[in-house]
């Protein structure tokens, strides 16, 4: 894979100051909005969780270090960001690596001013008042909530000599989460990036989907693929042979792969901060490598699923909805339930969906948004109606049909007894002037049911 451009890094002429600059905009003259950072978080012991920042506060900052909180507040003469980070420790620098510190944090990242973390209970109602509204992530951590309304107490109880407390506290995610929700060219860029690291993890994984090496091998082999990109996963990766690939989020991977049976493998690499998010399903190949076959059962119910999902992709262009997406995939699905004779042949097809005898084994929705989040922010239902998708807009398009080992079937349907195939891409929907209606982030990941039998079971070879 050629060297990648690194993903952007915190200045005034940075894609975050094009980001602050449309936040400013959206909240008006007379507002604060406070972003706090992620804290680090206890494994065991003394050991904590390898961390990994708010995504709201890094896609308006940038700024990668824990115990952090940026407050962006606007009034008609100023616009100031103000930042709250850990000072600088050479004893504790010596442990976990160097701090920006509060002297540099302003040329580095573009604020106008910094202080350290233990000052914001004292500072953040100056820096409020007089904000009409302060927008704020409610409900995400209680002592934060509390050091809010703190601030709002204490600008109540200094009306008399000037202050002005805000008349309203908003949601953070009614003005930030519109804008995560169409992604610019920086996180396109990432983007794009992730999704191609993701692939060469999937030509991996069906390279080594041999009889005889376990689920974690797989997976071994996936965070080998990302890691060697500078990436992670994005989200626990999940490697399914057999009936294990019924279970939607399995993650344990102890297992053996036996020959003849079904590969689920979800897994998708966040590079630049930000996730791809792919599925792919195949057969298993004999321990020696020799060219694996779907079995009639498999293959019969790999192509409902797969003519499942082109029909979602084929409706994703601007002005559909996740809805129209998701109705085209149960459609094409609940027919091909009903030709493989798991629903009844007699029922009427639409009368199938109304009431809702897929969700047997359709058992999950089609899409979700995806970008610095797997399960990215925005609302699906913005008013009273499903959200009308823009150019920029990135989410998966994952039909699944799982047949569970105790599913209660008809007779003639026992060879697809512990069956589960889920297909997933990433879809970015484009306006026409730039190629629309859509690209499907993640095509290079193959999918073609005869492409990849010559893919399975040919052997790895580890390279840096
Ligand atoms: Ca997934």
């Amino acid at each position: 894979m050629n060297a990648p451009t690194p993903p952007a890094i915190p200045g005034p002429s940075s894609p975050f100051a094009e980001r602050q600059a449309a936040l400013w905009q959206r909240i008006g003259s007379s507002a604060a909005v406070l972003v706090p950072g992620a804290r680090e978080q206890r494994r065991n012991g003394t050991n904590t969780y390898p961390f990994r920042q708010s995504s709201d506060l890094l896609y308006l900052t940038g700024f990668d270090e824990p115990d952090a909180v940026a407050v962006f507040s606007t009034s008609v003469e100023t616009r100031q960001l103000t930042l709250f980070l850990k000072p600088r420790d050479k004893v504790r620098e010596q442990w976990t690596g160097r701090r920006l510190g509060v002297d540099e944090a302003p040329s580095k990242l573009g604020c106008q001013a910094a202080y350290e973390l233990s000052e914001l209970e004292s500072r953040v109602a100056a820096l409020i008042d007089g904000c009409h509204t302060v927008y704020a992530p409610l409900g995400d951590d209680e002592a934060f909530d509390a050091l809010l309304l703190r601030a709002v107490k204490k600008l109540r109880g200094n009306e008399r000599n000037g202050s002005r407390a805000p008349q309203c506290i908003a949601d953070l995610s009614t003005v930030l989460h519109e804008l995560r929700l169409r992604k610019d060219e920086e996180s396109l860029r990432c983007m794009r990036r992730a999704a191609a690291i993701t692939c060469e993890g999937h030509l991996l994984a069906m390279a080594a989907a041999r009889a005889g090496r376990r689920e974690h091998h797989i997976r071994a082999l996936i965070d080998y693929a990302f890691a060697r990109e500078y990436g992670a996963p994005g989200y626990d990766t999940i490697v399914g042979a057999g009936a294990n690939a019924t279970v939607l989020h399995y993650t344990s991977c102890a297992d053996e792969l036996r020959p003849g049976e079904l590969l689920l493998v979800d897994a998708g690499c966040e590079w630049g901060h930000h996730t791809a998010d792919v599925t792919r399903t195949y057969p298993i190949a004999a321990s020696d490598g020799s060219r694996p076959r779907w079995t009639s059962a498999q293959r019969r119910l790999y192509d409902v699923v797969l003519a499942a999902q082109q029909a979602g992709i084929a409706v994703a262009r601007p002005g559909c909805t996740i809805e129209d997406v998701h109705a085209a995939c149960v459609r094409v699905a609940t027919q091909g339930l009903v030709d493989l004779g798991l629903l009844p042949r007699t029922a009427d097809l639409s009368d199938l969906i109304e009431r809702g005898e897929h969700r047997r084994y359709y058992v999950h929705r089609t899409s979700h948004f995806l970008g610095m989040d797997v399960h990215d922010v925005g609302q699906y239902f913005p008013g009273s109606a499903a959200r009308v998708l823009e150019p920029g807009t990135v989410f998966t398009i994952e039909p699944g049909l799982y047949i569970r080992a105790d599913a209660e079937l008809p007779s003639d349907c026992e060879d697809l007894r512990g069956c589960g195939v889920r297909i997933e891409d990433d879809v970015l929907i484009l306006a026409p002037e730039h190629g629309g209606p859509h690209e499907v982030l993640t095509a290079a990941c193959p999918k073609d049911p005869d492409e990849l039998l010559g893919l399975i079971g040919r052997g790895v070879t580890i390279a840096l």
